[in-house]
């Protein structure tokens, strides 16, 4: 049995990035990944596999980046884990000894076991498998009527690409009053929902499915509460994704109560030398400081590197304290980006906050041919004016702007400091250097605190 410094379970973006991170950072330790797919690919290029890029093959990840540097990768699928001795098992009835372990077994999509008819043939998931998306590729070209389940970002933007397809009649069906509205606050899921209302897509918000119906054993249509039937070849059940942690649990790991698995603020188990990382391991939220089920690669990524450099003694010591949530997404052109709170994730931990919103356009001369409107939101706390979370929409650099407002979050900038935030300018490239959309944004909320004061 061949023994490695430090093997890893899965080569997703959690996996690879804290292989890439240990090979650089102790070049003399071995390093393997265990992978259960030859191929993996970009998980958020997936739904653009549909349309844009028109190709599986054109989203491939792989783990060349820690081959490279002299990292080691072995397709073998994880069975089962000997925490006392050591040692990994293979299906392949290899073994595998370590000194180091980490699980990166990612997440799952939610099955809809609830739903009669889940099973039906041509009944689908978004898995990240490149052989089950390739199957699925090759399936829709030929599916005309088409039913998304599930209006969270992943359904909308797997909606938006079919529905480029003239040939395809794609519906989403979302039991919340808005698309997106997980991910958004009220007014950004309005807005998103209606972004996605302006493609081919039929969307049925406040409509929940009771059935999938169909014919010898093959789905045909989709039945709602009410009665109402929509027509479907296909269905994506697109309802959630809940961490991988099978393997974990049976090698005898604790969860915590999102069925993640449970570690400390540098990835650490609660058994010596094993760590997990990404979506499969437990997510604290940034202010809330208590267990979120956020699974998003701008955190599994954060994670394996605060993991990848402290993985033999803490050297590198972590800045943040848990999920800020950074996110964008684009529909029908329209970019949307969020960061840290809105009033949905605030109040259901009871943090309160103000908005202060400034609305300009993202070239100066707005005149520019290309010029398109740009919104940041702020959501600012009324005791100090630290941001607790953020908005921008519009133009494509929304979800350049969002990264700057998460380190903002992330380092408790406040509204005051933004006024000598320094913000480089070009006509062809940002908007005016005299009204900076972020410090706009700071400015309205320095006349709110302002105001309150008196
Ligand atoms: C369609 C889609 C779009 C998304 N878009 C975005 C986005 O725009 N922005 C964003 O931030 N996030 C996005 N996400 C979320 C993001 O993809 C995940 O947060 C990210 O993939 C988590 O990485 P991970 O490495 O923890 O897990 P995963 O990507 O799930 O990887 C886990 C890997 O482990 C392997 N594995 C599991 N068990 C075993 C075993 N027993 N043996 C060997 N290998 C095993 C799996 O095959 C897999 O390759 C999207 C997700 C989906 C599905």
């Amino acid at each position: 049995m061949k023994k490695y410094d430090v093997i890893i379970i899965g080569a997703g973006p959690a996996g690879i990035v804290t292989g890439v991170t240990v090979k650089k950072y102790y070049p003399e330790k071995s390093v393997l990944i265990l992978t259960e797919e030859k191929k993996g690919l970009v998980p958020c290029g997936i739904p653009y596999i549909f349309n844009i890029l028109n190709s599986v093959e054109a989203d491939v990840m792989g783990p060349k980046p820690l081959l490279d540097i002299g990292g080691e990768v072995i397709v073998d699928q994880v069975t089962d884990v000997n925490l006392e001795q050591k040692i990994v098992y293979g299906k392949s009835d290899q073994n595998y000894g370590y000194d180091k372990l980490v699980f990166a077994t990612g997440s799952l999509p939610v099955k809809a076991t609830f739903i009669k008819g889940h099973n039906l043939e041509n009944v689908f998931y978004i898995k990240k498998s490149y052989q089950y998306i390739q199957e699925l590729y090759e399936k829709l070209k030929y599916k005309r009527e088409i039913v998304i389940v599930g209006g969270g970002f992943i359904g909308a933007e797997v909606a938006e690409q079919l529905a480029a397809h003239p040939d395809k009649e794609i519906t989403i069906i979302e039991s919340e009053s808005q698309c997106f509205s997980k991910a958004f606050s009220k007014k950004l899921s309005k807005i998103a929902t209606e972004q996605l209302r302006k493609t081919m897509v039929k969307v049925r918000t406040s409509s929940l499915v009771e059935e999938i119906a169909g014919s010898q054993g093959a789905v045909e249509k989709v039945i709602l509460k009410g009665g109402e039937e929509i027509q479907a070849d296909a269905v994506i059940l697109s309802i959630g994704y809940k961490p991988n942690t099978d393997l974990a649990v049976k090698a005898g790991l604790p969860l915590n109560i999102m069925g993640a698995i449970k570690v400390d603020s540098y990835e650490r188990t609660s058994v010596k030398d094993v760590c997990a990382v990404g979506d499969c391991s437990q997510t604290i939220g940034f202010l809330t400081g208590r267990s979120d089920h956020i699974m998003l690669a701008s955190t599994a990524t954060a994670e394996a590197r605060v993991l990848g450099y402290n993985l033999f003694g803490i050297r590198i010591k972590k800045n943040f304290k848990g999920t800020i949530a950074v996110f964008s997404t684009q529909i029908n052109g329209l970019t949307m980006a969020s960061a840290g709170i809105n009033e949905n994730t605030g109040k259901d931990a009871n943090v309160n906050f103000l908005t202060a919103e400034f609305t300009d356009v993202d070239r100066h001369p707005g005149t520019l041919p290309d010029a398109s409107p740009l919104t940041v939101r702020l959501n600012f706390s009324p005791c100090d004016g630290a941001i607790l979370g953020a908005e921008v929409w519009g133009g494509p650099s929304a979800a350049e702007i969002i990264n700057t407002l998460s380190l903002a979050i992330q380092k408790y900038i406040t509204v005051y400091e933004l006024i000598s935030f320094q913000v480089g300018t070009h006509p062809l490239l940002t908007g005016a250097p005299t009204k900076p959309v972020i410090i706009k944004a700071a400015e309205i909320a320095i006349g709110m605190l302002r105001h309150a004061e008196k």
